[in-house]
């Protein structure tokens, strides 16, 4: 109720404008109607890792064909949008100039597919920054979305049991072997965790080797399932 009230007196004062086109937003969001209907859906994809198939390739029990030969560490991907087009270009405003306010529209745009498709874990954990990239970036753009998520969805958010232990180097030109082992020994738990379930938190999922190693030092730690919610799907 108060925060129902808040939005409203928000959205007087501020009215919500598309942060695509300018135009008026819908009431609580930063994104028109046409703009958001422009955003590319991630429709046909891996029930595990959410990669989306390609046209024609063979869906052997809705798993793609690296899930069925390396099993990631998570159980399930939830991943609303493909990383291009205006997506794309939301994540990168958030990312790379610090547009905060960003982080709302795509916290708000996940948890309304969350609503409808996920169940709700014991704790939200958003994929822990680098102390160093964190000093070098200023925030966290996966603890940000995360607030949103937490927030609407009212499931707690954990920030403080994992962190990241290595700074890793680019995944790029790495092949999936290669990624997974650039990846080991990132993450390390500060503490125990009390979750049965959690849900790991990113901005966008690009091959899945960082959201693989922290669901491996979830599990490992005694969580029993791991789900990936992420915004975008590359
Ligand atoms: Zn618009
Ligand atoms: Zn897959």
């Amino acid at each position: 109720m108060v925060n129902n009230w808040l939005n409203i007196i928000q959205d007087k004062l501020l009215p919500p404008t598309c942060l695509l086109c300018g135009n008026h937003g819908r009431p609580g969001r930063d994104l028109c109607l046409p703009c958001q209907e422009t955003l590319p859906r991630n429709t046909d994809c891996c029930r595990q890792c959410a990669s989306p198939f390609a046209t024609g390739t063979a869906r052997h029990s809705g798993l793609c064909g690296s899930c069925l030969a390396r099993p990631p560490a998570f159980d399930q991907t939830f991943a609303p949008y493909l990383h291009h087009g205006a997506m794309r270009h939301l994540i990168a405003m958030l990312k790379f100039h610090g547009r905060f306010h960003h982080a709302r529209i795509l916290g708000t745009l996940l948890a309304d597919y969350l609503r409808d498709t996920a169940e709700i874990p014991d704790l939200i954990i958003p994929v822990p920054l680098h102390p160093g990239r964190y000093r070098q970036r200023g925030f966290n753009q996966a603890l940000e979305i995360a607030r949103i998520v937490a927030r609407q969805l009212q499931a707690p958010l954990d920030i403080q049991s994992c962190h990241r232990q290595r700074n890793t180097r680019h995944q790029t030109g790495l092949n999936a072997r290669q990624r997974r082992a650039n990846m080991t020994g990132a993450f390390a738990m500060r503490r125990p965790l009390s979750a049965r379930h959690a849900a790991i938190l990113d901005d966008v999922m690009t091959t899945g080797s960082t959201t693989h190693e922290l669901a491996r030092t979830l599990k490992r730690a005694g969580v029993v399932r791991v789900d990936v919610w992420t915004c975008s799907r590359a």
